[in-house]
């Protein structure tokens, strides 16, 4: 379907007028900017920053974040000066929505190739993540919108978005708890990213969902008969598919065994409160037979993304393994939308209780934003991060807060080589979280590494190569004993030939 201005407004029946002002005047502002343009795909530019505004539209933010999804390439994809058009922003709305434009336009500014690019992205999210979450929002909308787009280019570059999808965007939404964007990510990425993999899925699960959906809508007229009975109110009841790509994770955990996995297809249950929950788990309980030791109480134990449900496997009437969840409305928009749960309206669309709602993710927002500006803070996370993304890495830090990845097993020279060839060269010592430390010392995750440095220190030690980790370290180390061999050894010639 076509996504025009008007599908948008359309849409926004929770938000008051001047929200829909606002929206429309973002939507002009754009049109001027990028009037003429076109997308890779042939389709005017403009409807990209539309489908952007519809994602966030349902995600139910704020109307500031779809105003900004509107105005996001505003700065880079026009012809006109940045500057100008910063200026513009800022007079035609305020100063918070054209810093916000300027970040998501900083943020999509990558230099680098290969793992460099990947760590440089790494490095800028979690800059952003500290500055302003919207911004992360923002992006992840806007690559998912870009997803739609990769059959229109080159191969190896459609698979090189979709690699990087699947490793940073997604894992970083994961961990701030957006299931549902977690989701959608992998799963447009998937086929682009790994294509025969995704072949195999397809015919591997070829058919299974539809004879699991056929006993999951008998499954659930029982439970709903059994809730009813024992005098449980729910909310909700409703079948969920497994996303794709987890389905496809999962199996790699599993030796590729579908048998083995029992969630492809489950029960939700939404219900009132916790106690609800426990006195739901306990009448399904008393109708099937649970599987032993697949009962999960992430309410009492929530996941460290914060995600909260009860989880059970139960065999139902035929011997079919049936999984249910059961989580309260808080919960499943929590587990859904993470961290912008509290950035959304209220269902009800009562405008007092949207401004509540707003008051409330401000603090949370604010009470995030505090967490991760901290240093200490952003390196456990990114610690965290490590263990999710890749391996053998280490996060450390310049007593200024600096960010400097290393790997595993790295020195403080490795340290200072890492920051600067000059600060490697005139190493005398080091402090380590203050403490003096050897040279040699193998650094942790989150030190806060204090190069002592001499300037009057001619050159590295060849000791030292018997310890550094970098191939950056060693070569600058080598370089050095032949740049100052190289002088010693013209010192030593005569006059007449130094000067040649
Ligand atoms: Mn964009």
């Amino acid at each position: 379907m076509l996504q025009t201005i008007e599908t948008l407004i359309l849409k926004m029946t929770n938000y008051s007028t001047e929200d829909i002002v606002l929206v429309r005047k973002a939507y002009e502002f754009a049109k001027n900017t990028h009037d003429g343009q076109m997308r890779v795909s042939g389709q005017p530019y403009l409807s990209h920053p539309l489908g952007v505004a519809h994602l966030i539209v349902e995600m139910n933010m704020p109307a500031r974040i779809i105003t900004a999804a509107l105005l996001h390439d505003v700065l880079e994809d026009t012809s006109l000066p940045q500057q100008q058009v910063y200026k513009e922003l800022r007079d035609t709305f305020d100063s918070d929505m054209a810093r916000l434009v300027e970040r998501v336009t900083k943020l999509s500014r990558v230099r680098y190739r290969g793992m460099e690019r990947y760590l440089e992205n790494l490095r800028k999210m979690f800059i952003a993540m500290a500055e302003d979450l919207r911004v992360v929002v923002l992006k992840f909308a806007d690559r998912l919108h870009n997803l739609q787009d990769l059959n229109v280019l080159p191969k190896h570059k459609a698979q090189r978005v979709a690699i990087e999808t699947i490793e940073l965007y997604a894992p970083i939404a994961k961990r701030l708890g957006m299931g549902e964007l977690t989701g959608q990510l992998e799963d447009a990425a998937f086929p682009h990213a790994y294509p025969k993999e995704y072949e195999w899925l397809k015919n591997l699960i070829k058919g299974k969902y539809e004879e699991k959906e056929r006993h999951l809508q008998k499954a659930k007229k029982q439970a709903q008969e059994t809730l009813i009975s024992y005098d449980v109110g729910y909310l909700d009841i409703s079948g969920r598919t497994k996303n794709f790509y987890s389905l496809y994770q999962k199996l790699l955990r599993y030796n590729r065994n579908l048998l083995k996995i029992y969630d492809l297809v489950a029960l939700r249950i939404i219900v009132q409160d916790v106690p609800d929950c426990y006195a739901a788990l306990g009448a399904l309980h008393s109708r099937f037979a649970p599987l032993k030791g697949r009962i999960k109480d992430y309410i009492a134990q929530p996941k460290p993304n914060g995600y909260r449900s009860l989880h059970t496997t139960v065999f139902d009437d035929d011997g079919e393994i049936v999984e249910f969840q059961i989580r309260t409305k808080e919960m499943h928009d929590e587990s859904e939308y993470g961290i912008a749960a509290h950035w959304r309206y209220s269902e009800t669309g009562k405008k007092k209780n949207a401004k509540n709602q707003q008051a409330k993710w401000m603090t949370e927002l604010a009470r995030v934003q505090k967490d991760l500006s901290d240093r200490k803070m952003l390196l456990e996370t990114l610690e965290e991060l490590k263990i999710d993304i890749f391996q053998n890495r280490i996060f450390v830090s310049t007593p200024r807060g600096d960010i400097i990845d290393l790997p595993e097993d790295s020195t403080p020279i490795d340290f200072a080589y890492a920051v600067h060839s000059d600060l490697g060269n005139h190493c005398i010592g080091a402090q380590i979280n203050d403490e003096p430390a050897p040279l040699d010392t193998k650094l942790k995750s989150s030190d806060v590494v204090r190069i002592i440095a001499d300037p009057k220190r001619r050159s590295p030690s060849s000791d030292w190569l018997k310890f550094v980790k970098t191939r950056q370290a060693k070569e600058r180390i080598k370089a050095a004993q032949k740049t100052n061999f190289t002088k010693w050894f013209v010192n030593k010639l005569p006059q007449k030939k130094k000067k040649a």
